[in-house]
């Protein structure tokens, strides 16, 4: 199975790409985590990446696409994938469909996550004590959650116009959000050999 999540900051898009790769077997592949991987490890690059991500910007395209490309590319050939975070502006997203094209890998369906705003920030403030991200501070939340209304809004009607979108309330607890999600795949033509 290959599938993106499309969520708002706060929406779990985490958790439900880890429940969803441990029901269809294929492969959780977050983008904030890769790139945070990067940042860790230092060098220009890495630096470039931690300064926008500190401030709740998004990371360049190009820097996006040679991080998570091998990632993507790899998955495709071991049982598919669960994108999280990627792609998340539309020369991302076009970039990602030309490269599935040409190697026969492309998407199954685009989940769209779903919740109000006050949800999302209160989820996201709640965590910022454990999580250590410099980005869950109150001030850099509300630039994270404009950025999506923005930059990565715009996707939602891109793949419902390809009728692969999904779309479901992340306003309830995670078992029923990982439910309405399974329901919604079944209404899609997916592979048969995708848990189901
Ligand atoms: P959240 O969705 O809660 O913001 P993520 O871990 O998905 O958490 O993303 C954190 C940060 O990583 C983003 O604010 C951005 O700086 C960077 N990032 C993640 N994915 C992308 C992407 N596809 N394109 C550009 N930047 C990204």
């Amino acid at each position: 199975m290959r599938l993106l999540l499309l969520a708002p900051p706060g929406a779990g898009k985490g958790t439900q790409g880890e429940r969803l790769a441990a029901w269809s077997g294929a492969r959780h592949i977050a983008a904030g985590d890769l790139l945070r991987a990067e940042a860790r490890a230092g060098g220009g690059l890495g630096r470039e990446i931690a300064a926008h991500q500190a401030r709740g910007d998004l990371v360049p395209d190009q820097i996006v696409l040679d991080v998570l490309t091998p990632a993507v590319v790899e998955a495709a050939a071991h049982g598919g994938y669960i994108l999280d975070g990627f792609p998340r502006t539309l020369p991302q997203a076009t970039a990602a469909a030309e490269l599935a094209a040409r190697l026969g890998v492309t998407l199954h369906a685009a989940v769209y996550l779903h919740a109000p705003e006050a949800v999302l920030t209160r989820r996201l403030l709640d965590r910022a004590s454990q999580s250590g991200r410099s980005d869950d501070r109150a001030d850099v939340i509300r630039h994270r959650l404009e950025v999506f209304a923005e930059t990565t809004g715009p996707l939602v009607p891109y793949y419902e116009e390809r009728g692969i979108l999904v779309a479901v309330d992340a306003d309830q607890p995670p078992e029923s959000v990982s439910a309405d999600i399974q329901a919604g795949l079944s209404g899609l033509s997916l592979p048969r050999s995708c848990g189901h």
